[in-house]
């Protein structure tokens, strides 16, 4: 049995010059817990060419959808941004991660801080009902450089609170907060100086963070995730796992190689 499925492009969205968004097809036998990730790519001359990818879509979805970086020379993104409608991707068997609400323990405010295309694994959980359940608050957090790159969680954030289903949970109960470091916007600033200097619970009119009530999802650049955790653990949260569900949960958007 091959180590993946081939699916089907279903269509493709550029949202800028390095961010894009694309939809497929989805075999009926490939299981995910909300906020996991797959290993997904093409077929490069004959060989499977993967790297780990978020589901940006929710485990009850009948398409999958996947939210991606350009870079420039990048093996797998070069050939990956010129997929069309159609087009055949590789969506490997097995879809793992810690971002997954069981490894929490319970709480009432959940804060996933996101930066750059670490918003997938959110856009999934916050399409899953169960996350409105187990939590009062959701606060997603989206840091960019450009106002631009915050345009595909705005637009998912829109269609959500239209929606019969959700758009009455996240009224009661969501606040998104996107926030913009390079250009004028609404919100400015780095994560984790919004998160260290409280100025996001200021904004959103909430008190600040505290070990009894916040619950922490992060995924991001390796250095607001080295940042995020040693404040984190300094301030007492203690990070969970599949074995030990803690106070707050990490995953990489990617890794510099
Ligand atoms: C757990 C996990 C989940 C991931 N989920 C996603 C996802 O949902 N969407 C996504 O686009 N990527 C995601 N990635 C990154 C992805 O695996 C690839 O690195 C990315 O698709 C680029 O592939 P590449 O072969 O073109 O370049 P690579 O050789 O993989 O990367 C080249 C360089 O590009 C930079 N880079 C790579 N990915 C990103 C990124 N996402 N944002 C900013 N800079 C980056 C890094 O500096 C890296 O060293 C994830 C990585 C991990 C570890």
């Amino acid at each position: 049995m091959s180590a993946f499925h081939r699916e089907q492009v279903l269509s493709v969205k550029h949202w800028t010059d390095t961010l894009f968004s694309f939809t497929a097809t989805r075999n009926s036998g490939f299981r995910f817990l909300n906020g996991q990730f797959a290993m997904i790519g093409l077929e490069v001359d004959g060989r499977p060419l993967l790297r780990a990818y978020s589901m940006a879509s929710a485990n009850h979805e009948e398409a999958l959808e996947f939210f991606s970086i350009k870079v420039t020379d990048g093996p797998l993104t070069s050939r990956l941004q010129q997929i069309k409608e159609g087009d055949t991707i590789l969506v490997g068997r097995k879809a793992t991660g810690t971002l997954i609400a069981d490894n929490l323990i319970a709480g009432k405010r959940l804060l996933l801080l996101s930066t750059g295309t670490g918003l997938a694994p959110f856009a999934s959980l916050i399409k899953d009902p169960d996350i409105y359940d187990r939590f009062e608050t959701i606060i997603l957090v989206h840091g960019c450089r450009q106002v631009s790159e915050l345009a595909y969680g705005e637009q998912l954030v829109a269609t959500l609170s239209a929606d019969e289903l959700f758009g009455p949970l996240m009224a009661e109960q969501f606040i998104y907060y996107p926030t913009v470091t390079r250009e004028p916007f609404r919100n400015r600033g780095r994560v984790t100086d919004l998160i260290a200097s409280a100025q996001l619970f200021d904004d959103i009119g909430l008190p600040p963070l505290d070990l009894a009530t916040d619950r922490i999802m992060l995924c991001g650049s390796p250095g607001m995730l080295e940042d995020l955790h040693v404040m984190l653990e300094q301030r007492g949260f203690v990070e969970g796992s599949h074995s030990e569900p803690g106070h707050f949960v990490i995953e990489k958007a990617f890794v510099e190689r």
